[in-house]
């Protein structure tokens, strides 16, 4: 789960990250409230949606006063802000941030991600911040630092300071970025976190060292311990229908292809997005509907699959191991009457009781066309597309 800058700074507060003082608004008046009692000589007002990119598609402005930040907050409050990371429609500003303006003297880059291959979490740092880390990645690979750390022993103050040093920092700043690093690190394994931004750190002509921008990405499966940033999630920042399908806990994401994906087994349903390709089509979705599938859950998928209007068919792909294969027959039969079905269904049954299954959807009378292996089902659906 991805939460908004606004509430990342608030979490990384809480651990001592030194961050600009700033507050939410969801009306310009807010926000002028917000600049009013922060007090100042510049303002900084950021649209808050979650996408990086937003300085340079105008959701990053600055303002003299908090009449200005009120004009600003007017014209973003609800305009589409289209940024290389949202895709060319854009997205909706709900809310803005207003912070404090902040004196720039150098943009540097910080994150922590965890590295899988080897199964540790790596910081990794550049001299090249405000810009983005996946050019300087791939054009100038040997301007990223990187220090590992010993999942048994956790970061050590000496890693931290390494960064700060690569980085070019001097006297009193590598304090602060020492504290900085080591404060994030803990919010990062305190919280679950699965990745953390800072992109710009800044240092100020002052020396201090802040966090001018914050991305915090979390480990869905790990939400049930920290009920209050489950309590962040906005769903106007995620697609509908994969909001639709977590409601009912299928497993859902939503692609650009035509053929609509039900399949059970997050394993099985890659295998099937691969040999459609293979067949020539494209996938619309990965749906993995659990172990268990039954009428309910094989409803609700058919319902989350149809509602996208680029599906042409659907390709059903179900092996019956924990689940018989005629129970799921008997649910797909049951859903499809309770739901208007309106283009080709192709399905794959194989494993316990797949015979009688197949037997089953052959006499239902309903429209479906039954594979017998998984690359003819594949051809199948895109022969009918
Ligand atoms: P992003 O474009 O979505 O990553 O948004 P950022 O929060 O990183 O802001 C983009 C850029 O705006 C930064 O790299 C800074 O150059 C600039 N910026 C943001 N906040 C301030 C501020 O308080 N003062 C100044 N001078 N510039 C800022
Ligand atoms: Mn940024």
């Amino acid at each position: 789960m991805n939460i908004h800058e606004y509430q990342a700074k608030e979490i990384l507060r809480r651990y001592g990250v030194a961050v600009p003082g700033g507050q939410v608004a969801f009306t310009p008046e807010e926000a002028e409230k917000i600049a009013k009692e922060m007090g100042g000589e510049v303002f900084v007002v950021k649209a808050q949606i979650h996408a990086g990119g937003r300085g340079k598609g105008g959701g990053v402005k600055l303002a003299k006063s908090p009449a200005e930040v009120r004009q600003l907050a007017e014209k973003m409050l609800g305009m589409q802000l289209v940024t290389h990371q949202t895709g060319p429609e854009g997205k909706t500003v709900h809310r803005v941030l207003v912070a404090a303006g902040v004196d720039i003297a150098r943009e540097l880059y910080l994150g922590i991600v965890l590295d899988r291959a080897v199964s540790k979490l790596v910081i990794m740092a550049s001299t090249e911040g405000g810009v983005e880390i996946e050019k300087v990645a791939a054009e100038t690979p040997e301007k990223i630092v990187k220090e590992y750390i010993e999942p048994e022993v956790g970061m050590q103050p000496f890693q931290a300071r390494r960064i700060a040093f690569a980085l070019g920092l001097e006297g009193a700043q590598i304090k602060h970025a020492t504290k900085f690093i080591l404060a994030l690190y803990r919010a990062f394994v305190d919280t679950d976190a699965s990745l953390a931004e800072i992109n710009p750190l800044v240092v100020t002509p002052s020396g201090e060292v802040l966090a001018l921008d914050a991305k915090i990405g979390f480990d869905d499966n790990a939400l049930y311990r920290h009920p209050d940033i489950a309590e962040m999630r906005d769903t106007n920042e995620e697609d509908p229908l994969e909001v639709r399908a977590s409601e009912h806990h299928l497993n859902y994401i939503k692609l650009d292809g035509n053929v609509g994906c039900m399949v059970n087994g997050a394993g099985l349903a890659m295998a099937t997005m691969d040999i459609i390709k293979l067949a020539g089509g494209m996938p619309a979705n990965f749906l993995d509907v659990g172990g268990g599938a039954n009428v309910e859950t094989v409803r609700n998928g058919f319902e989350i699959i149809l509602s996208d209007p680029n599906v042409k068919a659907v390709l059903v792909n179900i092996f019956g191991g924990i689940v018989r294969c005629d129970r799921v027959a008997n649910g797909i039969i049951e859903a499809a009457q309770s739901i208007d079905i309106k283009v080709p269904m192709v399905i794959r049954l194989e494993g316990t009781n797949a015979e009688e299954a197949r037997v089953l959807l052959k006499n239902s009378g309903m429209n479906f066309d039954v594979a017998s292996s998984l690359a003819e089902a594949a051809q199948k659906v895109v022969a009918l597309i």
